[in-house]
């Protein structure tokens, strides 16, 4: 970290790791298929533009090959989908008090007299505004839209407004769900 760093624009959770580990994950699903690794963490990070500029990153970054689908994270309602900003195509979905952003989507959003929706023909997806999708429905596959230099899922995660560390969530899951797999199969 270098003392030029501005504080991030955007309101970043206080939620601490322990908090998170608190909640009942066993339900969640990890959002990609055929994950290859993570690429670029939560927080302060040098421009992927190049130059000296740092930029505070607002998700994770999960690289996939180019096509690879897309799993819903946790139950929810769709809010919106999007094409036209740096996160390319995107699904926003809502959880509670979690929202849940999966960006640089392969397809593009349409609309018509029953409401807007992002559909990728190829692979079989069309996710309407308004839609419940359960926890590990597909609903996309990875693509290159927006700014990315790199096929990948760029995982965005807010409770209550305020951005969280997908990282932290997704190390409680696996904690979580190694447990309850011990807990089944341990005693017996
Ligand atoms: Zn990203």
């Amino acid at each position: 970290m270098n003392t030029s760093e501005v504080a991030p624009q955007e309101p970043v959770s206080q939620v601490s790791p322990q908090q998170i580990a608190a909640n009942d994950w066993y339900g969640a699903s990890f959002p990609v298929e055929d994950f290859q690794a993570y690429t670029s963490p939560f927080g302060y990070r040098q421009s992927p533009d190049g130059g000296y500029s740092t930029e505070f990153h607002y998700g994770l970054d999960m690289a996939a090959p180019d096509g690879s689908y897309i799993r819903n994270w946790w139950g929810g309602e769709v809010i919106e989908v999007s094409d036209d900003s740096n996160c390319g195509t995107s699904v926003v979905v809502q959880s509670g008090p979690w929202m849940h952003i999966y960006c640089h989507m392969r397809g593009h959003v349409e609309e018509d007299s029953r409401g807007r929706y992002m559909i990728d023909r190829d692979g079989g997806i069309q996710i309407w505004e308004g839609q419940e999708i359960i926890a590990g429905g597909r609903i996309g596959r990875v693509g290159m839209t927006g700014r990315t230099t790199g096929p990948h899922l760029h995982w965005g995660l807010k409770y209550d407004e305020n951005w969280v560390d997908p990282a932290l969530v997704l190390r409680a899951m696996y904690t979580t769900q190694q447990a309850a797999q011990a807990g089944s199969s341990g005693v017996q």
